[in-house]
C-alpha cells in the first residue's frame, strides 16, 4: 500500500469522521468552487427548491465527498451515499429514490461507474422528478410511474470525460476539484491537527503540506503518520525538522514522491532513453497495471511538470531528469 495514494484506505474513514469539514467556511481551498456552491445553495433556499443536480469532478481524495456532505449541511437536509457500482439493479436505485425526504441529497460516488439500464431510471428522475417502474412478470408485466419527491443529485467522478453525454447534460451545476496549493493544504493540515490535538508549527504544516500531492487525504495521512514519528522520536511536537526526519524515514521524498514514482520517472529515462514511450511498455516494464499509472501516479507527475504525454507516448522532462540526478538529454520537452 502506497503511503501517498489519493485512495482511501478502509480504516481511515473512522479517523476521518473528525477532521472531515461540515460547512462552507471549513472546506479550505477550492476558492472558485466554494463561492459558487455559497451561492447556489442559498439562491435554492430563498426559492424553497431543490438545489440543481451536481456534478462534481476531480481526482481521489481532493474532496467530492466531504463537499458533498457540506452541502447537505449547509441546505440543512439529509445525505444518502451510495455508489455506482453499488446499485446494481434499477428496483435499487428507485428504493433508494423513494426513500428520500423533500430536498434530500442523494451523492453517488463513482457514478460513471452505473449500469446503463440504472442509469435510464436517472434520466426522467432528474428531469421531472418521476421514475418508470416495471412490477409483475411476463404477459402481466406493466410499467407504473411514480412521483418523487424534489431531490438534488449529486454525482462524482475522477473524469468528467468517463460520463455519457445524456447523463452529464442533465446536471444543471458541473465543478471540478483542482490539486490543491502547498499554503492550501498547510492550512488543512494545521486545522486537523488543531482537531486531533497535535502540536504542529506553520514550518512542520508546510514541509507537510509541500509532500501531500497537492491531495487533503494524503496531507491527512502523512499527519498522522509523522505524529507517531514525532511522539516516539521526539518531544510529540511537529517542526520542521521533525516533517522532514520523518518523510524520509517513510521515503517520501521533498516533491512528495514515493518510490513509485521515481522508478516510474527512473526507467522512462534509463530504459527507454527519456521516452517516448507507450503506457503498456511502461506498465511491462514496471509491472504496474496501466490503470494505476493513468489514474492514480501520473496525473500528479504530469500536473508538476515532470512527465508529458505526447501523442506518441510519455516523455520525462529536463525537470524529472535533475529531480533523479541526471543531466537532462538535449531536446526533452517542457
Ligand atoms: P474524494 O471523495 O474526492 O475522494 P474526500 O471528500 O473523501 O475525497 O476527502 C478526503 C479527506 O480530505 C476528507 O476526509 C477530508 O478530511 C479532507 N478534505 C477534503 N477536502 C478538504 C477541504 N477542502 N478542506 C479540508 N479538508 C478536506
Amino acid at each position: 500500500d502506497r503511503l501517498v495514494a489519493p485512495a482511501a484506505r478502509r480504516e481511515e474513514d473512522a479517523l476521518d469522521a473528525s477532521i472531515r469539514p461540515r460547512r462552507l467556511h471549513e472546506y479550505l481551498g477550492q476558492a472558485p468552487v466554494r463561492e459558487q456552491m455559497q451561492i447556489y445553495i442559498e439562491a435554492a433556499k430563498g426559492r424553497g427548491e431543490a438545489l440543481d443536480h451536481v456534478l462534481i469532478f476531480g481526482p481521489p481524495g481532493l474532496g467530492k465527498t466531504t463537499l458533498s456532505h457540506v452541502i447537505a449541511n449547509e441546505l440543512g437536509v439529509n445525505l444518502r451515499v451510495t455508489s455506482g457500482p453499488v446499485i446494481e439493479k434499477a428496483g435499487d436505485l428507485a428504493a433508494l429514490l423513494t426513500n428520500l425526504q423533500p430536498f434530500d441529497v442523494l451523492f453517488v460516488d463513482e457514478i460513471h461507474r452505473l449500469s446503463p439500464v440504472v442509469e435510464e431510471i436517472l434520466y426522467p428522475a432528474m428531469e421531472d422528478c418521476q421514475i418508470d417502474i416495471m412490477i409483475g412478470e411476463g404477459p402481466a408485466a406493466r410499467s407504473i410511474k411514480l412521483d418523487l419527491p424534489p431531490f438534488t443529485l449529486i454525482g462524482a467522478t475522477t473524469r468528467a470525460g468517463l460520463l455519457t453525454a445524456p447523463l452529464r447534460d442533465r446536471f444543471g451545476i458541473v465543478q471540478r476539484l483542482e490539486f490543491y496549493s502547498p499554503e492550501e493544504l498547510a492550512r488543512i493540515v494545521r486545522r486537523s491537527a488543531q482537531i486531533l490535538g497535535i502540536a504542529c508549527d506553520a514550518d512542520g504544516a508546510g514541509e507537510l503540506a509541500r509532500r501531500s500531492r497537492g491531495t487533503p487525504r494524503i496531507a491527512n495521512r502523512l499527519l498522522r503518520r509523522v505524529r507517531d514519528f514525532a511522539q516516539v522520536k521526539g518531544d510529540g511536537r511537529i517542526d520542521a525538522a521533525t516533517a522532514r526526519a520523518a518523510m524520509d524515514m517513510l521515503q517520501v521524498d521533498p516533491e512528495g514522491f514515493d518510490e513509485l514514482d521515481r522508478r516510474l520517472l527512473g526507467t522512462i529515462i534509463d530504459a527507454f532513453d527519456g521516452g517516448p514511450v507507450g503506457v503498456e511498455s511502461l506498465a511491462a516494464a514496471l509491472s504496474e497495471e496501466r490503470g494505476t499509472l493513468e489514474d492514480v501516479v501520473e496525473p500528479y507527475l504530469i500536473q508538476q511538470g515532470f512527465l508529458v504525454r505526447t501523442a506518441r507516448g510519455r516523455m520525462a522532462t529536463p525537470k524529472a531528469y535533475r529531480h533523479l540526478g541526471f543531466q537532462p538529454k538535449a531536446g526533452t520537452p517542457g
